[in-house]
């Protein structure tokens, strides 16, 4: 108790700290601002299936546009928001916003089942679950069109209370994604324990993949084994059109990556997955062989 109230008088008479903090509080007071007046949009960055050559799902990403700075990446706020306990209010924006979103696709007979990223503190958010039925039923968007990523740190921090969250979201019928896999430490035999649909690989296997056996080794395993505990195996951040062939030729089920699209606004969303039905393109056409 002593060293904490030592650490408090250090902060207040530390000049430096001082500014940290009112730049703190004034960040944390533009964001505030953002999420009540839709300073945040979503992009959404298609999932393309390599069986079928089509983009059904997508996952949405959150941006930041502020008045004076500009466009501000999630990786620039996401951690800020969760040091300070208002990345509630950013999920409950996101949530709000992509269930919408696929509710309306939905109702216009396109539907796209969309994937929203979770932050470590919102597995321990009890309302979660109820917040989550509240919004679909709004949308009338059913449970199958929506999947929720989470990484393995994020249920680290409460495996308990994340394993309760997951289970109930996971009741209502929702996909779970296990996002960046293969960063963390969790090994399959734990992940195969929880109320885990689909595992998106994450990107540093796929910069090498094509180059580099152990890398391929990896995820060709981690395809099978996945596959045989019946999740979905997600390759993303795939640059380039060899990496595709070569991951459709593993198995793997769907692709997300530059090679396909960027994340982009609803509406060029909508047009890019327009064009690409128009194309027909098959499967093969889509990864052709290098
Ligand atoms: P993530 O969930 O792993 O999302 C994938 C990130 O990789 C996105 O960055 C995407 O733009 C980028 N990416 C996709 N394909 C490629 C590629 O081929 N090459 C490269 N170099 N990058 C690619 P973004 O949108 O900047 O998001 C970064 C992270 O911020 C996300 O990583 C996620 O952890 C977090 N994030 C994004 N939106 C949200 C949100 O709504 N809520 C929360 N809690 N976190 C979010
Ligand atoms: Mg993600
Ligand atoms: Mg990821
Ligand atoms: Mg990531």
């Amino acid at each position: 108790y002593r060293a904490k109230r030592t650490g408090e008088r250090h902060i207040i008479y530390d000049p430096g700290m001082q500014t940290f903090r009112e730049e703190h509080l004034s960040l944390l007071g533009d964001l505030q601002q953002a999420v009540e007046h839709n300073q945040l949009t979503l992009y959404y960055q298609p999932k393309v299936n390599l069986a079928t050559g089509r983009a059904d799902e997508a996952e949405a990403l959150v941006r930041w546009i502020h008045p004076d700075k500009g466009f501000i990446p999630p990786g620039e706020f996401v951690p800020f928001a969760e040091q300070t306990g208002y990345i509630r209010e950013v999920t409950r924006w996101v949530l709000a916003h992509a269930i919408a979103t696929a509710g309306a696709w939905a109702l216009a007979g396109r539907p796209v089942k969309l994937s929203v990223n979770l932050a470590t503190r919102d597995l321990l958010d009890r309302d979660l679950p109820s917040l989550v039925a509240e919004l679909l039923e709004q949308a009338s968007l059913s449970p199958d069109y929506l999947c929720l990523e989470i990484t393995e740190s994020g249920l680290m921090a409460d495996p308990a209370k994340a394993l309760a969250v997951l289970q109930q979201l996971r009741a209502m019928g929702l996909s779970i994604a296990i996002d960046d896999y293969g960063t963390g430490y969790s090994s399959l035999a734990y992940i195969r324990r929880l109320p885990v649909t689909e595992l998106k690989i994450d990107r540093a296997f796929m910069i090498e993949l094509v180059h580099n056996d152990s890398d391929r080794q990896i995820v060709r395993s981690t395809v099978e084994l996945g596959h045989r505990l019946g999740l979905k195996v997600v390759a993303e951040g795939v640059e380039d059109h060899a990496t595709v062939a070569l991951l459709r030729a593993m198995g793997c089920d769907q692709v997300q990556g530059y090679v396909f699209a960027k994340p982009m606004p609803a509406e060029d969303f909508i047009r890019w997955r327009e064009a690409l039905d128009a194309r027909n393109l098959s499967a093969d056409a889509l990864s052709p062989s290098p």
